[in-house]
């Protein structure tokens, strides 16, 4: 039996304190039947709860850790830069580091803001493709999320024209007006949007790799035809990579798939694990920001510089060795990828394993999943179990059948061997 006393009466002390006991939503782990687990500590690929329990990571503080918990390096840029100060409100050279070494590795991103959050990053972006384009609308796809904006918190409708209904409680309907909804890797829905608003749309935003409806690659020709259309119809192409970014592919799902977007959102990773949004891409559009033009955007804590240090020495560990980490990475996906698929296989489970480097998810689905559409209540409820059933294995994965699990450089195979055994018993509990 689990143990997890300490948890639960950490649980009740925060359910005094904030909503749910948690800062975050998905955190209280309610669609996996559970109640939220606190942590004491992270050292490489595990964590460990306030209960003594140690779990294999796959969560990574969805998705930032990249490099595992504590990874020295990190933690001596940050201290080193703690020691001189936290923060300034003044600008710093290693901000221009930071977006320097970004524009490297993104090369479609010729001037870029850090701001805090993926959020921040996704609601800025859109402004200036709106204030660039003097246009009001945007495309967004069911399934995609892009933080918590007003104006991005939309549900998909039933149809591929479904106007924006707000998703949430406080949104109004004026602000999700001209949020348009189009189905996931599928061009004709997008078309019919551009037919029945012609020259309204300011922007297209997508997850170029899908992480919120679980792992989604693009289907062929998908972000092609994105591009296509928006330069047809002076569109402004947003990727939002806040997942994908310097995950896929040490220049994000843009460079892994060969399509440049106008626009990049970043964060997770870019920070190292402290908050950090990154909004950029082509120079003539980010000239709209202020002060250099009218769209306004600001911020006390951007550019916060023990964020842009840890942000810094994650990218330097990143870029060592000529990126070997993400040979490192793709191996380890193949062997967990391999080794689930052989565990539906053996135990009679029927689900499909989703990867794209070291991004991935099972879904207990019995066909592919190419939409948000695709993902079936009975899907989401084996989840659940399986969720429960790994948990007690040592084994943590992000709560809820919507998410994609992660990969670490300190990952090792025989970790990635004890994830599959768990899974295969786990399977057998389903
Ligand atoms: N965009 C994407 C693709 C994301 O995955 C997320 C967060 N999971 C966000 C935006 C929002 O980022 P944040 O939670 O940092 O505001």
């Amino acid at each position: 039996m689990l143990k997890h006393d300490a948890s639960d009466e950490a649980f009740d002390n925060a359910q005094q304190c904030m909503p749910g006991g948690v800062n975050s939503p998905a955190r209280a782990c309610r669609s996996v039947g559970s109640d939220p687990i606190f942590i004491e500590r992270g050292d490489g690929a595990e964590v460990h709860d306030i209960d003594g329990n140690a779990y294999c990571d796959l969560v990574l503080a969805f998705g930032p850790m990249i490099l595992g918990h504590g990874h020295p390096s990190v933690i001596q840029a940050v201290t080193t830069q703690a020691a001189t100060g936290f923060s300034y409100g003044a600008p710093t050279v290693a901000e221009t580091d930071l977006a320097s070494a970004v524009m490297q590795m993104v090369p479609s991103i010729e001037k870029l803001r850090l701001v805090n959050s993926g959020t921040e990053a996704t609601m800025s972006a859109l402004r200036a493709a709106r204030g660039y384009t003097g246009r009001p609308g945007i495309i967004k796809f069911a399934g995609c999320y892009h933080g918590h904006a007003d104006c991005l918190l939309v549900k998909a409708g039933s149809g591929a024209l479904t106007l924006g209904t707000p998703d949430s409680a406080g949104v109004t309907t004026g602000t999700t007006q001209d949020t348009f909804v189009a189905q996931h890797n599928d061009l004709p829905s997008v078309e019919a949007i551009l037919t029945a608003q012609p020259d309204k749309i300011a922007a297209i935003i997508v997850e170029p790799v899908a992480g919120n409806m679980g792992v989604v690659p693009p289907s062929p020709g998908f972000l092609e035809g994105l591009r296509a259309l928006s330069t047809k119809h002076g569109i402004v192409l947003i990727f939002d990579e806040v997942m994908s970014g310097f995950r896929v592919h040490p220049g994000g799902a843009q460079e892994l798939y060969g399509v440049r977007p106008d626009m990049t959102c970043l964060g997770k990773i870019v920070g190292g694990g402290l908050p950090v949004g990154v909004y950029g891409g082509r120079a003539d559009i980010m000239a709209s920001v202020a002060p250099e033009g009218p769209v306004y955007q600001a911020g006390t804590n951007s550019g916060n510089p023990l964020s842009v240090a840890a942000g810094l020495a994650t990218l330097a560990e990143l870029q060592a060795e000529n990126g070997a980490v993400y040979c490192k990475l793709e191996g380890l996906g193949i062997q967990l990828q391999t080794g689930l698929e052989e565990a539906l296989r053996a135990t009679g489970t029927k689900g499909q394993v989703q990867r794209v480097g070291s991004m991935l998810t099972l879904f207990f689905t019995e066909t592919a999943v190419e939409n948000v559409d695709h993902v079936t209540p009975t899907a989401v409820a084996k989840f659940s179990s399986f969720w429960r059933a790994m948990r007690k294995r040592g084994v943590m994965l992000p709560p809820s059948q919507y998410e994609a699990w992660f990969l670490s450089a300190a990952h090792t195979p025989e970790l990635v061997d004890r994830v599959i055994g768990a899974a295969r018993e786990s399977m057998l509990e389903l």
